[in-house]
């Protein structure tokens, strides 16, 4: 079906939007109103602009407080709405929605609604234009779709048919199954945008909550479904108010608009997209750092061992089981500083993953290799992450570690020796998003790699709000954790961190503290809490305690971790997950953000 996004979705001015709608790949827009009052460009100007950028302009919005009034009061709404029709005629367009009246001069009168909105539909037939009559939710008489289609068809006039709001609708309760009621073609627009499931007033739900489809609470796909089934061919329009996307970039917005709608539409095989290929674990974490030393300390503090360098780039690999770091000292490090920069998934199909994330958006990103080296497909995530596809399993297929040459009496990694508290692999990495590209990076991390999304958690921050939730592979083969964090111009506080698994984190802590690692000091009234809170022994807790080990507990089991100093936006920590346990210590985060505030340097 084709696309289409409402002018107000987006930041900017009306040309900053058309062209990061043109470029995101819609086929149309909506002009709002207020973004044509607000622009120095002409109608036909507009027009002009929208035909060169390939986009249709499928909908003028919005036209409001018409119907059901004294005849005086419409007189007036008529002359208005003639203003209107003439101006659709110069920018092209022949559909106007017009939403149900909050006047306080409407009457609760349906034979009247139909009677002016068939009046002024006849009107609109002498510009050309049709009109889509829309309930909105906190509409004075008119608040819900199968009303505001009853005064449809009560009109029975062939120019005025019923705009359809996924918001309106479903943020009502009202069950859009009767929808298929409805003759398609009396259906003339259909706006989508999802919402997470809150108690509040519904206009202000309305005007600062509204997300892209997928990214919310509702069943859109469900909804779109009956929309479908009635018969409806016009487009699938976007019409999101959000107090985030009004201060985020127009280009990045509309990606991720657009990856909403490509993932709505595959989910009810209106489209189909290449299948995702899941990713079976983390190959590797790849830190940048101008300086390897402050992270080869740690590293080695962590008991993991520099085992090989790659062949044409200055970038060792550090290892132990089956963690695997590498530590790239380029000149991406000499840019941005420590950072995790990337991460390499093990793929059972590198290629495939690579397609399904080109057909969602993803910026595939160009091979940055030597002749020689393994042609390794590679994604950028929202935050610039970039994402390695790595073949497992495949031994006829290019493989990473082909590029790395072993470096001769590196440690051992594990085998033989004395394993208590030694590290396995990764159990998750923790990647902080810029403050505008949360909800985008968990749909981007469930839609294109097909992991699943975890609760979305809120933690206070001494400093304001943390928001965290994770996306996971079957059985936690891979972790991320997305998070989001207060002081969205202070990008010292998008850290990341990776956690690497044990089972014994308290033998762990010893052997990196002994190692000269520093671990980041907990506050004792915590461990006194602890204390209350769980029957732990004596021995435990003074374990903890000294080490600055966190608890957590479920009915799936324990969860005991701890954190390294941060090393630039980089910063470890150390976990012993019971099998069945999916959190991340949420418990605790407030405690260790603290921790890690007291930490870092005044300025
Ligand atoms: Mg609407
Ligand atoms: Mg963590």
């Amino acid at each position: 079906m084709r696309t289409s996004i409402a002018t107000v979705s987006l930041s900017g001015s009306l040309t900053e939007k058309l062209t990061a709608a043109s470029r995101a790949g819609f086929d149309g827009v909506e002009i709002f109103e207020n973004d044509l009052l607000a622009s120095p460009l002409t109608p036909e100007e507009i027009r002009a602009r929208c035909a060169d950028l390939g986009l249709t302009i499928d909908l003028y919005q919005p036209m409001r407080d018409i119907e059901a009034v004294p005849e005086d009061e419409f007189a007036r709404n008529l002359r208005r709405a003639r203003h209107k029709f003439e101006l659709m005629r110069r920018l092209g367009t022949d559909t106007v929605l017009v939403c149900s009246s909050v006047s306080p001069l409407a009457l609760d009168d349906d034979a009247l609604a139909a009677a002016q909105l068939s009046r002024l539909a006849d009107l609109a037939q002498d510009f050309g234009v049709r009109v889509a009559y829309e309930a909105l939710a906190w509409g004075r008489h008119v608040s819900t779709y199968d009303h505001a289609w009853s005064i449809v068809e009560a009109a029975g006039h062939p120019a005025l048919g019923t705009c359809l709001d996924s918001f309106h609708i479903l943020s009502r309760g009202s069950d859009p199954k009767g929808i298929e009621d409805i003759p398609g073609e009396k259906i003339f627009f259909l706006q989508l945008a999802d919402a997470p499931l809150l108690a509040m007033d519904v206009l202000q739900w309305s005007r600062h909550y509204r997300c892209f489809p997928g990214q919310g609470g509702f069943d859109i796909a469900g909804l779109l479904r009956h929309v479908v089934r009635a018969g409806y061919d016009g487009p699938l329009s976007l019409e999101v108010f959000n107090d985030v996307f009004r201060q985020a970039e127009a280009g990045p917005t509309a990606v991720d608009a657009r990856r909403s709608l490509l993932v709505l539409q595959e989910s009810i095989g209106l489209t189909t997209l290449p299948q995702p290929v899941v990713p079976t674990g983390v190959a590797f974490a790849e830190l940048v750092t101008p300086d390897a030393e402050p992270v080869a300390a740690v590293l080695g503090a962590l008991g993991l061992a520099r085992t090989a360098r790659h062949r044409s780039k200055p970038v060792d690999l550090w290892e132990r089981g089956e963690a695997r770091v590498l530590v790239n000292t380029g000149p991406a490090a000499r840019r941005d500083g420590t950072g995790l920069a990337a991460i390499g998934l093990e793929s059972p199909d590198p290629a495939g993953a690579a397609l399904r994330a080109e057909a969602l958006l993803a910026p595939v990103l160009p091979r940055r290799r030597a002749p020689e080296d393994a042609p390794l497909d590679a994604v950028a995530a929202p935050d610039g992450t970039e994402l390695f596809f790595c073949a497992t399993g495949r031994p006829e297929l290019p493989n990473w570690r082909a590029d790395f040459e072993p470096i001769k009496d590196a440690g051992t990694t594990s085998a033989g020796e004395d394993t208590a508290g030694g590290v396995a692999r990764i159990d998750h990495l923790a990647l902080t998003q810029p403050w505008h590209h949360f909800d985008e990076a968990a749909l981007f991390h469930r839609s294109v790699l097909g992991l699943h999304g975890q609760e979305s958690v809120d933690v206070a921050d001494p400093y304001g709000l943390f928001r965290s939730r994770a996306v996971t592979g079957p059985g936690g083969s891979v972790r991320i954790a997305l998070a989001v964090g207060p002081a969205p111009t202070e990008d010292e506080t998008r850290a990341q961190h990776i956690a690497l698994a044990t089972d014994d984190v308290v033998a762990a802590a010893r052997r990196f503290r002994a190692a000269g690692g520093q671990l980041l000091p907990m506050p004792a009234n915590y461990y006194d809490d602890l204390a209350a809170r769980y029957d732990l022994t004596e021995g435990e807790l003074a374990a903890y305690r000294e080490l600055g080990i966190l608890y957590d507990r479920d009915a799936h089991g324990e969860f005991r971790h701890c954190y390294t100093r941060t090393v630039g936006r980089v910063f470890f920590e150390l976990v012993q997950r019971d099998p069945g346990h999916q959190g991340y210590g949420a418990q605790n985060a407030p405690v260790r953000l603290a921790a890690q505030h007291a930490q870092r340097p005044r300025r």
